[in-house]
């Protein structure tokens, strides 16, 4: 009986072990066999496509300094419309070929008609504005547009996005030079109050004025992902990000209260001493991970390109959710923001003595919220983490501003198939990725006009360049004009031409 039982056991053992093994298997072949890049695209490089006049004309563009006219550059119209004279000079076939309308004053609809009107548009987006750049600390001109001795050029809009409005006027020049038929409408708009991320008089109004024209899009095309070195990721060679949603984007104040008093003769714990704790919970437990369909499909198009055990956890994500989500946790920011909602406290306010403990002290957190995610949620979760100050009337959560995730694009579209096949056709060895951008643009207003909403600018962008926008020294190199205007005369061949 004993022998019999046992026999069963080992049976069952051994039959269990099978399983595990059979399935192991199966998931192993089922990485090595995953393959998802399309075959890979002939580059696709036209001679005359001029980096030098792409160059020249950005170190123009940079010239205006078309800084958002809000706070102390309210005023600041006469560069916007200096700035919209100087397309009409550079770019004589397409602005006079094209119609414009203009938004809210300074933001601009150009529209080239195609030889079909049964077939949807193309939109491609930019804006004019940048953010301030006062000289101090800049090592040249910010609005010098200057190309400097180590090869760059310089200056505020550079890379923010400059670099890529000009990039698009130049495609659509070479093309209507080179005689080229667009079946497809094209729509340019140039927003004018992106940076400041709240006037939003353009590109609502832009998407208000098309639709009410009944204007449907193939695809928009705006800033957002770029080339990034595939370390970033854990991946190998150049990879392309491209944008095909945004995270939610919000801000809230924590305020904190203690007793108060002279420094001369402290009580503890003091406000500050409280705000030290709330930061700290903040910094240490973070929202809980998600696997959204889209970073699915961000593991799927990265995993060919990475190693092994990357590979192995990318393709079986569905399998393995909860370790490969710790893993990514921990792996870097990059990765941790990809598979969570974020939470950074980022300025504080207390008393303006020295030698005073304040009544109450205040934290601004600002949020990015993961698509499925809600303010709530993280209302929800602050309240969980500093329950018993909040019990106690220590600390109270005040909402401000938030705007939600935006939707999320089509990445199995014909569209996103013609704009993956572009960026293989202008970069080598690249491997196109979608992804969902923590940072917000303009194009979230445009989902009204289509599903196929995505964001790339045809850069590459090195490590420290992230903190050159909106920081010092901004910068690119013309070696980067020259690919970008390649890129878009590409896109648009595939895309729009007869
Ligand atoms: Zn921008």
């Amino acid at each position: 009986m004993i022998l019999a039982s046992l026999s069963i056991g080992a049976y069952v053992g051994i039959g269990i072990a099978a399983l595990v093994v059979v399935f192991f298997v199966a998931l192993i072949i089922r990485t090595a066999t995953y393959r998802k890049d399309k075959t890979p695209q002939r580059l696709v490089i036209d001679e005359d496509v001029s980096q030098e006049a792409a160059a020249t004309h950005l170190q123009e563009a940079i010239r205006f300094s078309t800084v958002s006219m809000v706070d102390e550059y309210k005023d600041n119209s006469a560069p916007f419309l200096a700035f919209r004279q100087w397309m009409f000079d550079t770019y004589p076939l397409f602005t006079s070929q094209a119609s414009l309308t203009v938004i809210a004053g300074y933001s601009l609809i150009f529209h080239l008609k195609g030889t079909d009107p049964t077939l949807k548009g193309a939109c491609f987006l930019s804006h004019q504005d940048v953010v301030p750049a006062p000289t101090d600390g800049w090592t040249h001109d910010p609005f010098g547009g200057e190309l400097a001795e180590d090869g760059y050029i310089y200056g505020r809009g550079a890379l923010d996005m400059k670099c890529h409005l000009v990039s698009v006027l130049e495609a659509l020049e070479y093309h209507l030079a080179h005689g080229t038929v667009f079946k497809r409408d094209i729509y340019v708009c140039f927003g004018h109050d992106e940076e400041p991320g709240q006037s939003f008089e353009g590109a609502p109004n832009i998407v208000k004025h098309l639709k009410a024209q009944g204007v449907e899009m193939e695809y928009v095309l705006d800033e957002g992902g770029t080339g990034i070195e595939g370390k970033t990721l854990f991946a190998e060679g150049l990879v392309a990000m491209v944008g095909a949603a945004e995270k939610g984007n919000g801000d809230l104040e924590i305020v904190v209260h203690g007793t108060g008093g002279h420094a001369s003769s402290p009580r503890f714990p003091s406000a500050n001493g409280r705000l030290a704790d709330v930061i700290k919970k903040i910094e240490k437990h973070y929202m809980p991970t998600h696997i959204t369909p889209l970073s699915r499909k961000t593991f799927l198009a990265l995993a060919p390109h990475t190693n092994p055990l990357f590979k192995f956890f990318m393709v079986n994500s569905d399998v393995f959710s909860p370790l490969f989500r710790f893993i990514l946790g921990k792996a870097s920011s990059v990765t941790n923001a990809l598979i969570r909602t974020t939470l950074a406290p980022t300025m504080l306010w207390g008393p303006d003595a020295r030698n005073v403990l304040p009544r109450e002290v205040k934290l601004n957190v600002n949020y990015r919220t993961l698509t499925g995610d809600t303010a709530e949620d993280v209302r929800r979760h602050l309240e969980k983490l500093l329950h018993r100050y909040i019990k106690k009337g220590i600390v109270s959560i005040h909402m401000l501003g938030y705007s939600d995730p935006s939707a999320v694009a089509d990445v199995d579209s014909a569209a996103y198939n013609v704009l993956a096949k572009s960026i293989r056709q202008t970069f080598p060895d690249v491997s196109v990725v979608p992804y969902t951008m923590v940072g917000a643009t303009d194009s979230r207003f445009y989902y009204p006009l289509t599903q196929n909403v995505y964001r790339f600018g045809p850069f590459v962008w090195g490590f420290d360049d992230e903190s050159r926008v909106h920081g010092l020294d901004e910068r690119i190199r013309p070696e980067q004009m020259g690919r970008a205007v390649q890129f878009f005369v590409n896109l648009m061949r595939n895309s729009c031409a007869e």
